[in-house]
Formats: structure tokens, sequence, C-alpha cells
């Protein structure tokens, strides 16, 4: 099974030949922020990664929303110069093989499902702490794109509600307190150094380890933001696995308890043990090795 998966990110694109799970050919380059460049220049990446194999197929991850059809961008705030422009359906053309199109952060839970660490899971949601808070969602063992690839958006969830009001911020999407306001690696970054003057994650989180408790509060009301949040996603649909990935996974131990404290606080009659809280496994080759998933499915 071969496959070709592309990451369109808003500073780099990233290009690989996946096959049995395992990246054999990469390439990489800058993203042009003008929309007949970036074609041209996944075409080219494309065929540098094919090697002279012809039909491979292609899909690409891109942070984004979508048309109904999934063939254009409608928003996007890293690639602007691509909204409205028919992106599929252009790459078909100049790479020669029909290309889906998928959400990166949905796609990234793919990539956990068939490569990582969702592989033993029918049911889970990835969240992504980064510079906000991507979510996809694994139901029955497939990806759940919704109607137009946007489902999983667990960053923009409003989880206010356990907080006092003067910690309740504006998110990025105009609304008062989604998760990403309080957990994603950037703002819990924000939020340490207004509290301890430090902005560097992994120097919080030793804190936090050491028992300061300025640096603890920064962890403790993420992990609640995000036991809130998760505690919706259960309510709904009854999932009981939550993987995180990004450049928080690494404090997952500090999230942890003050997630399932407040899953449990809000799921009736659901005990801690149900859950299962564990770090995604692919890092930065999730949304790679998700689109070349996407590609095959
Ligand atoms: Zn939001």
């Amino acid at each position: 099974m071969v496959a070709i998966g592309i990451d369109i990110g808003g500073t780099r694109l990233k290009v690989g030949r996946v096959q049995e799970g395992y990246i054999v050919q990469r390439a990489s380059a800058e993203t042009p922020h003008d929309f007949d460049e970036l074609i041209n220049r996944l075409a080219a990446l494309v065929a540098e990664v094919a090697d002279g194999r012809i039909g491979v197929p292609v899909a690409a991850g891109v942070p984004g929303v979508f048309d109904d059809e999934q063939s254009m961008v409608l928003a996007s705030p890293n690639l602007t110069f691509t909204i409205n422009k028919p992106l599929r359906d252009r790459l078909s053309d100049a790479i020669g093989v029909k290309v889906r199109l998928g959400n990166d952060a949905s796609v990234a839970g793919l990539a956990e499902k068939v490569y990582g660490n969702g592989e033993q899971y029918s049911d889970f949601l990835l969240a992504t702490l980064g510079t906000g808070i991507g979510g996809g969602l694994i139901l029955n063992d497939r990806l759940w794109e919704g109607s137009a690839g946007m489902a999983g958006e667990f960053g923009h969830l409003g989880v206010g509600g356990p907080f006092e009001k003067e910690n309740i911020w504006q998110c990025g999407c105009g609304n008062y307190g989604c998760t990403e306001t309080f957990a994603s690696a950037s703002r819990m970054e924000q939020r340490g150094y207004k509290l301890c003057g430090i902005d560097s994650l992994p120097e919080l989180a030793d804190m936090a380890r050491n028992g300061d408790e300025a640096a603890l509060t920064v962890f403790q009301d993420a992990g609640k933001a995000l036991g809130e949040g998760f505690a919706q996603v259960v309510l709904l649909l009854d999932i009981r696995v939550m993987l995180i990935g990004g450049g928080a996974s690494p404090v997952i131990d500090l999230l942890r308890e003050p997630l399932l404290d407040q899953v449990v606080a809000r799921c009736d009659g659901r005990k801690r043990e149900n859950f299962i809280i564990e770090k995604a496994l692919l890092g930065n080759d999730a949304g790679l090795l998700g689109a070349a998933a996407l590609a095959l499915s």
C-alpha cells in the first residue's frame, strides 16, 4: 500500500511517499504565498517523492475550512491566498491523479488511528495542543469528517463555565471561552509568563512538577478546560479515549488529573478508570502520514 501525503502548512510544505506506514521518501519546501506558485511547487515535490511511480494516490491535509465538496478552502488564517480557489482540482490536474483534501487536524487523527497510538481504539478524540487546538475524531474505526471535513473542532468548544469571569478570554474565532483560549500550548506559555515570568513550557512544567503553586495553576486550569471540553464530547458520543498531541503533549502528566477530575464531575455515573488519556505518537509527521492514510481510505 503506497500513497503520497501532503501537509500544507502556513510556513512549510511537507510531502512524503508512505509505504506500509513508513515515510520512505520525503521532500519539503517553504510555502509560497501565491496560489499558482503553490500548485507548481507541490506538483514538483510530489513528482520528486513519486520517483517515477505513476498513479500513486495523493491526499493533502490543509489547515482550513472547506466548501461542501471539500474542493476549496473557504477560510484559513495562514493560507488566505488559497481562499475560494479551486485547490483540489488544480492540484489534481498538476499532479495527474485525483487528489483528496482533508482538514489537517482530522487527518492527524486518522494518522494516529492507522499508524500511531490509536490503532487499538475504535473511538477516540485526538486533541493537538499547539498554537491553537486542533481535533480529530475517530468513530467506529473510521475518521469522522462530518459534512465538509470540519468535524472535531475541539479547540472551539465553549468551556468557560467552571472559570471566573476575569479568566475567560476571547478566542481568535471571535467567541469567548473556547478550549484553546485556556489550553493551547501558546496560551499556557502566555499564562506562565503572566503568573511566573517564564514562557517556556518545559521550564514551567518542571516548576510545576517541583510544586510551584503558580506554575501548577497554569496546568490545572488548562487540564480543567480540556476536561470540560472532553466531558462534552463524552456526553455526546460516550467515547472513552483522548489522545493528546502537539507541542504540549510532553506535559500530559500535569494535565491528566485535573482533566479527569472535570470529566467525572461532568459525566454522571462514570469513573476515572473508564477513561484513557494518552500521548499521541506521531509528532510532526502526523499530518503527512494522515494525508497518506486519507489517500488510501
Ligand atoms: Zn474559538
